[in-house]
């Protein structure tokens, strides 16, 4: 058996919610398109589970969260495809895909072709079975990449009122994951290989003032080293994490946050790839013209810095997915992808904005005592990266707008008495 669409978006993430409504404002045709996804529910805004979701009091539940609510576009529910005629096919996963064919196997047996493939796998967790630790199984670890890993920890949660969380990783999921467990009331102790947390972006300077926060929260710091083992009870429970040095910490769960891999597995051999993702060109096109691929999975040109890079968060799923199906509906009238690379996160009550590349020289600026602060990257010369903690809307707009335009750094003594002051003069 097998159906027939001229457009198809496998995977139903972020991307996929926000190339359906770029779709839809460019006139697709009722039953031409169709998302295909292994989630039961239609596209929602990801970043909500490690933060809305987790709050013990009026947590964000479905359908408030579906894309495209995070823009500040339409909330794409399950009615609304329906009134636009597009298929959603939930619940099922794709097992293999010919390219050559146009054909993409379901592992319900079906066979679902396209004329025009985008890509919006996104990716998965990293277990921590990959660094030869076993345990993830066990009923109270686990990790958060969908809706039903985020159930899980809202159980384990409820259940470990009062008790004691480790939390493994340093980066955005334990960052984030660690403050959700502490509003929760639960006692927390992160564990990760780096000298500070989150240390692919912050400088030392920079985490320290957020660990600092987290430690007034009574969060634990456990830097330099990783989890050996487990010790687990007869009933399958992780009762403590046994650090590589012998030492033991209690624990009534564990929370895993160790990177991604992104979802290329069914396209191996079949279309070039990149900086372990699927690598496109400036309208998001893969090594097969009829293929398009966004989001995590995509290893894109990112004009500004002249480098194929792939990135892990949402502005970009959103764009990057926006910017295909313009590039496939409107090829004549839609240039180059031209991304400037944004992240955020929120915790407690502290937000963060970076825009650019993380590369160079760090000026930083503001009070790293008070609750606005910040950072420049300074590469050849140029400012190339903007950090900053606790801004206004319009301050975010202007280290946005800076970072974009490059400009040439003479003095960088000058830029550091200035701080803010130059991006908001620009
Ligand atoms: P995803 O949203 O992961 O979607 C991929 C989809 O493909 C999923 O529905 C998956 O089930 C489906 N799929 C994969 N393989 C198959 C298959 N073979 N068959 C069928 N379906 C398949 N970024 C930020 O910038 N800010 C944040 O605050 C932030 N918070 C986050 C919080 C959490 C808990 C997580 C996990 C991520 C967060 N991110 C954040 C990152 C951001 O959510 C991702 O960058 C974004 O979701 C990527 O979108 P995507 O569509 O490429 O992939
Ligand atoms: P990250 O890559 O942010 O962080 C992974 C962390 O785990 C790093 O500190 C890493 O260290 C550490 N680590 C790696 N291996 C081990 C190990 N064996 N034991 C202990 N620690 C280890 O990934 P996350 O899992 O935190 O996030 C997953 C995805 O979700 C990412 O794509 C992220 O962008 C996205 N996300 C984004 C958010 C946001 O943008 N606000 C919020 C939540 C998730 P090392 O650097 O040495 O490898």
């Amino acid at each position: 058996m097998g159906r027939a669409f001229v457009y198809v978006i496998l995977g139903g993430g972020v991307a996929a919610g926000y190339a359906a409504l770029e779709f839809r404002k460019r006139g697709v045709s009722h039953g031409e398109l169709c998302i295909i996804s292994e989630e039961p529910v239609p596209p929602y805004e990801r970043p909500a589970l490690s933060k809305g979701y987790l709050l013990p009091e009026d947590p964000a539940r479905l359908p408030s969260f579906h894309t495209c609510v995070g823009a500040h576009e339409e909330r794409l529910t399950p009615k609304w495809y329906k009134e636009h005629g597009i298929e959603l096919v939930l619940g099922t996963q794709v097992k293999s895909a010919d390219i050559r064919r146009k054909t993409l196997l379901t592992a319900a047996g079906e066979t679902i072709s396209y004329k025009i493939l985008i890509i919006a796998t996104g990716a998965r967790a990293l277990k921590l079975e990959e660094f030869g630790v076993k345990g993830s199984d066990a009923e109270n670890v686990c990790y958060l990449r969908d809706l039903s890993d985020a159930n899980t920890l809202v159980d384990l949660m409820k259940s470990c009122s009062g008790g004691n969380a480790v939390v493994i990783g340093g980066g955005y999921i334990g960052m984030e994951c660690a403050a959700s467990l502490v509003i929760n009331k639960i006692s927390v102790a992160m564990v990760f290989p780096e000298a500070h947390c989150m240390a692919r972006l912050f400088t030392p300077k920079i985490a320290n003032y957020y660990e600092d926060y987290y430690k007034s929260k009574g969060v634990k710091f456990i830097k330099g080293t990783v989890l050996s083992s487990f010790e687990i009870d007869p009933s399958g429970k992780v009762t403590a994490v046994i650090l590589r040095d012998g030492s033991r910490l209690p624990a009534d769960m564990v929370v895993v946050g160790i990177g991604i891999r992104p979802n290329t597995s069914l396209f191996e051999g079949q279309l070039t790839l990149e900086k372990g993702g699927i690598k496109v060109n400036g309208k998001l096109q893969s090594s097969n013209s009829s293929v398009y691929a966004v989001g995590d999975v995509a290893a894109f040109p990112v004009k500004l810095f002249g480098e194929i890079r792939r990135l892990e968060h949402v502005d970009s799923a959103r764009k990057s997915a926006r910017h295909a199906v313009a590039a496939i509906m409107e090829p004549d009238k839609t240039g180059e992808f031209d991304y400037l690379p944004f992240f955020y996160s929120r915790v407690f009550t502290l937000s963060w904005q970076f825009y650019g590349d993380s590369a160079g020289e760090v000026i930083h600026f503001g009070d790293f005592s008070g609750s606005t602060f910040g950072a420049y990257w300074v590469n050849k010369g140029h400012l190339v990266g903007s950090f900053l903690e606790g801004g206004t809307k319009d301050e975010y707009d202007a280290v946005a707008k800076a970072t974009r335009l490059k400009p040439a750094i003479e003095d960088v003594a000058a830029l550091e008495r200035q701080g803010l002051g130059f991006a908001l003069a620009i």
